[in-house]
Formats: structure tokens, C-alpha cells, sequence
């Protein structure tokens, strides 16, 4: 393939935006080499700026869960930009798409929108050390809840990607309030739990780890800290950015029947839009500004071409049940095909998996934490990263990224995928 256009924009890029890029994880510093600009996309497809064309199994990083400028969506946002993009002011389609969030998802009553999932988390954690009135958190080494200061601390992904767990900037008195644990690891909470009995306000995790590839929750893992929790009065954080609205439609609530006392979104629940949002039950969430103590506020929250976006989303999702088991059919499909692949090519590797979201880990050993993850072959990792962006397969340009599936995949584009897996396996 030629880059040739995508490598002069990323030169001119690089003059005026640090690393020309505006999020790290899609510089390629982690398995080398240059970005791709992005012109367009359709569908599962995405056309670079030279007019090459791939299977995306980043779909912006999980939101477009039904594939690229999906119509209701795209439709919705043309509507509500014609009559005006921001007010300020309350708008009846916020409280339409919060009645329909509220009715999907297990366990909460009411939902405060924000602009992205890192501000969600953010204010979820303020919000639970507030009604709790207890300053520290626990979290796990490799879920990331995005890039504020309490959870630059062995966060996953982006952070792991470039090797600066702990970024300068984040002050040693802010760090000193995160308490870490390890991933389906119920002793090292419990030893937390223990050592700062009254002190913790709430557990947060990624109920399926999904920014150290993909690691599902051992059984019994969530329940335990659910009991954890009862058991300490800590509130339990589930931070369902990437798998709200992606695993079912009640995310992992529904999914493991665990409740979780507050919960976050982000990606899918804004069809392709910056949205993030927080919800809980009443008792919590009205301990929010204006009618609780807890200040969070937001300019562009609400914003109603965000609310389009996220609300044509939802209704999408919330409309056909066979969206969930449509995509779990083609993630298997996926599974097996690489599977037989890899194993007939004596390559060692894990596959970790849960409803749409999987990812190759290359190791002989199961990956269930992120020290699991991190001992896997990175090498292998980006000869098979640029092998498959060769033959336009278009994944996360690094080993800790879990793979998302598009409803918009046909099994056309998953034997493809499998025949890349099977092409590159000869150089690995
Ligand atoms: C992506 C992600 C975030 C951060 O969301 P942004 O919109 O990038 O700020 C937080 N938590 C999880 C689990 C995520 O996957």
C-alpha cells in the first residue's frame, strides 16, 4: 500500500500539534511506523487519504457499534444542527434520551450526560468520595478510566502503550489517594479494603477489562467485590465506557447480573459524538448540583446534536434484540477463524473474548490480569499489526487495545480477516 498522503499531513500535523496527533493511542509509537489519515468512511470500511481501503476493528475506538456513518444517526445530527447546535439551555431531547438510557439499563434512575468518558469517571469518583464523604479510591493496574489525575496510575492502554504509568503532573497527594489491586484478584482488594477500613470511598473497574485487551471477569470475580463492597459500605464504580450499550443492552449489569452502585458511559451511548454520562440511583445521584452538594457542571453537556446522535443510537440498539446475538455470532466466527489459524501455524497465542469485543494476545498463557497481558510478545504484536494494516485489516495500533466488532460486518469481511491473519501468520 502507499501512505503517501498520510505521511505529508502527518508531517504538517506534527509542526502544530504536539506529536500531530490530539489523543496518543493513535500515533503508532507502539508498534512503529506512521499514522493513517482517515478522508471517509462507510459501513465497516475505512478510506485513508490515499484512497486505501480497510475492515475497521476500531470503529473510533468503540462507539460506532453499528459501523460508519450510520443513516438514523447521521440523519439525526443534519436535523438537529439545521436548528441550532447549542443553547445552554435545558432541551427536551436530554430528558428523551436519559428516559430511554434509564429504561435500558439496570439499577439506575437517573443520568447526568457529559462530553466523554473521562469526565464521566472523573466526576463519578468525585461524586461517590462526596456522598461517602471518604477520599480514597480504589482502582486496578491496567483499566483505564480515562486521563484525569486520579487514574493516571497503572492505567491501561494509552498510558501502558507509552510506558509512563504514572505521568508527571499527577501530584503525589492526588496519587496517594489511589489505591491500586489486581485485575479477578479478590484477596489484593480485600487486603486494601482491610489496611484502610473507613477510608475508601469506592471501587472503579472495567467489569470487562477491555484497555489490557480484552480480559473478561473470572467467575465470581464481580460478585465477590459486590459482597466486598456491602460488606466495607463502598460504593462500586463500574465503568461501562466501553461496554454500555455494547455487551447487551443493559451492559455488564445485565450481562453478569452484578449491580453496581454507579456507572459510567461513554463511545456507544453517543453514536459517534462526544458523550459521556453517569448514572445511579436517586439517593446518589440527587447528591448532585443543583439539588446535592457535589458540584459537576459542562458548557456543551446535553449538547443536542450530541443527544441526537446518542439518542438515534440507542433507539437503534434498544429496537432489535438480535443486534446483540448478530454481533456475538460474528465475534465467534472471528474467534474460530483465528484460532484454527494461529494454532495451524504453531504461533502462541491467547484469545480473550466476550460479546463483541476480543483480542490476540500473543502468549502460551492465559492473560488475566494486566501482568498476564504485559508478558506477551509485543514484537510478534506489531509485525502482525503493520502485516495486517498491509493487507487492509485496520486494528489498534497496540497490543493492550481490544478489538471491536461492527454490526456492519459482513462474514465477506470476517473470512478476509481471517485469510490476513492467515497471510501474515507465515512471517510471524
Ligand atoms: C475510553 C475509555 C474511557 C475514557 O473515555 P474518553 O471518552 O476517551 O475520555 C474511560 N473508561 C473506559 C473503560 C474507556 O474504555
Amino acid at each position: 500500500m502507499i501512505y503517501k498522503r498520510s505521511s505529508d499531513l502527518f508531517a504538517a500535523a506534527k509542526k502544530v500539534i504536539p506529536g500531530g496527533v490530539n489523543s496518543p493511542v493513535r500515533a503508532f509509537n507502539a508498534v512503529g511506523g506512521e499514522p493513517l489519515f482517515i478522508r471517509e468512511a462507510k459501513g465497516a470500511y475505512l478510506y485513508d487519504e490515499d484512497g486505501n481501503r480497510y475492515i475497521d476493528y476500531i470503529n473510533s475506538w468503540g462507539p460506532l457499534i453499528l459501523g460508519h456513518a450510520y443513516e438514523p444517526v447521521v440523519n439525526a445530527v443534519v436535523e438537529k444542527a439545521k436548528k441550532g447546535t447549542s443553547f445552554g439551555t435545558p432541551t427536551e431531547i436530554e430528558t428523551q434520551i436519559a428516559e430511554l438510557a434509564v429504561s435500558m439499563v439496570p439499577n439506575i434512575d437517573k443520568i447526568r450526560f457529559v462530553n466523554s468518558g473521562t469526565e464521566a469517571c472523573m466526576s463519578a469518583v468525585r461524586l461517590a468520595r462526596g456522598f461517602k464523604n471518604r477520599e480514597k479510591i480504589i482502582k486496578f493496574s491496567g483499566c483505564y478510566h480515562g486521563h484525569s489525575d486520579s487514574f493516571l496510575i497503572q492505567a491501561g492502554s494509552g498510558a501502558v502503550t507509552f510506558g509512563s504509568p504514572n505521568s508527571p503532573g499527577v501530584t503525589q497527594g492526588t496519587a496517594k489517594d489511589t489505591l491500586l489491586a489486581n485485575y479477578n484478584d479478590l484477596e489484593s482488594v480485600e487486603n486494601l479494603l482491610n489496611a484502610n477500613k473507613g477510608e475508601i470511598a469506592c471501587i472503579i473497574l472495567e467489569p470487562i477489562a477491555g484497555n489490557m485487551g480484552c480480559i473478561p471477569p473470572k467467575k465470581g470475580f464481580l460478585e465477590g467485590l459486590r459482597e466486598l463492597c456491602n460488606e466495607h459500605e463502598v460504593l462500586l464504580i463500574f465503568d461501562e465506557v466501553m461496554t454500555g450499550f455494547r455487551l447487551a443492552k443493559g451492559g455488564a449489569q445485565e450481562l453478569t447480573g452484578v449491580d453496581a452502585d454507579i456507572v459510567c458511559f461513554g463511545k456507544v451511548i453517543g453514536g459517534g459524538l462526544p458523550v459521556g454520562a453517569f448514572a445511579a440511583r436517586h439517593e446518589i445521584m440527587d447528591y448532585l448540583a443543583p439539588t446535592g452538594p457535589v458540584y459537576q457542571a459542562g458548557t456543551l453537556s446535553g449538547n443536542p446534536l450530541a443527544m441526537a446522535a446518542g439518542l438515534a443510537m440507542l433507539t437503534e440498539l434498544n429496537r432489535s434484540a438480535e443486534i446483540y446475538s448478530s454481533l456475538h455470532d460474528k465475534t465467534v466466527y472471528l474467534h474460530k477463524g483465528i484460532e484454527k489459524v494461529l494454532s495451524g501455524n504453531n504461533i502462541p497465542h491467547t484469545i480473550n473474548r466476550k460479546g463483541s469485543m476480543i483480542s490476540v494476545h500473543f502468549s502460551d498463557e492465559p492473560v488475566v490480569d494486566f501482568a498476564s497481558a504485559a508478558r506477551a510478545n509485543n514484537d510478534t504484536f506489531k509485525v502482525f499489526f503493520h502485516g495486517m494494516l498491509e493487507n487492509g485489516i485496520y486494528i489498534a495500533p497496540s497490543a493492550f487495545e481490544t478489538w471491536f466488532l461492527t454490526d456492519a460486518l459482513t462474514y465477506e469481511d470476517l473470512d478476509a480477516t481471517i485469510a490476513a491473519v492467515e497471510k501474515v501468520s507465515k512471517s510471524l
